[in-house]
């Protein structure tokens, strides 16, 4: 299966993108998680990311479009695809299309996660994860056994850089803003189904919509 991940910052993607790839062998392509490795790397092309990402807008098109081509090139193989945060604009869902086309390996469904606007704030700013394996955790949703050690690995829990408030409020007016529309593009194409999935419940409800949901498509349903 080829599905795109999508929903608001703070929606609960990465927790579940990890559930869904464990679940279906999928191969995970996270935009945020490339583009964080960039900045990490200290090139030249990280710090131009990191203009965009610490602000809390979008990077553009170009830039985006070029690396994720990459990395779906990269990932080639027999295993599923699963693209978590892109595409972001119409644009970028455009070149998608048009790279997937030529691979004759198109999407079969795009999976959007809603979450009420006003949870958003709250959802981020206690969003903590692992910086050695990875795992993700809330404060108050999703609180590790131990306050700030990771429950699978041990190590120290942190914070991103981009999930303070004012930072949020950028992301989220770029989501409505620039994002948003993407949905109304695969809804009008034939062939993919846009799957809405109820993001205000426990994670592991989410997971179990999104599971039936993604079993019933495999399925033909
Ligand atoms: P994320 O981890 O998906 O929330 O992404 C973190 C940041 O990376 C975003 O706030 C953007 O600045 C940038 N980013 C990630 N994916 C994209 C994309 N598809 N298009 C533009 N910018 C992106």
């Amino acid at each position: 299966m080829r599905i795109v991940l999508m929903g608001p910052p703070g929606a609960g993607k990465g927790t579940q993108a990890k559930r869904m790839v464990d679940k279906f062998a999928m191969v995970h392509l996270s935009s945020g998680d490339i583009f964080r490795a960039e900045k990490a790397s200290g090139s030249d092309l990280g710090a131009k990311l990191a203009g965009y990402m610490d602000s809390g807008q979008l990077v553009p098109d170009d830039v985006v479009v070029e690396m994720m081509a990459k990395a779906i090139t990269r990932s080639d193989g027999p295993a599923g695809l699963l693209l978590d945060g892109f595409p972001r604009t119409v644009a970028q869902a455009e070149a998608l299309d048009v790279q997937l086309a030529g691979a004759d390996s198109p999407l079969d469904a795009v999976v959007v996660i809603l979450v009420d606007s006003d949870a958003i704030v709250e959802r981020i700013t206690g969003r903590r994860s692992c910086g050695q394996c990875g795992e993700s955790y809330h404060v108050k949703f999703l609180a590790p056994k131990a306050e700030g050690i990771c429950d699978a690995c041990g190590a120290e829990l942190t914070q991103r850089t981009d999930d303070t408030e004012s930072v949020v409020r950028e992301r989220l007016d770029a989501y409505n803003k620039q994002t948003d529309p993407v949905i109304g593009y695969y809804k009008s194409r034939d062939g993919v189904d846009v799957i809405e999935i109820n993001g205000n419940q426990t994670p592991d409800d989410v997971t179990g919509d999104v599971v039936s949901a993604l079993e019933s498509l495999k399925a033909g349903a």
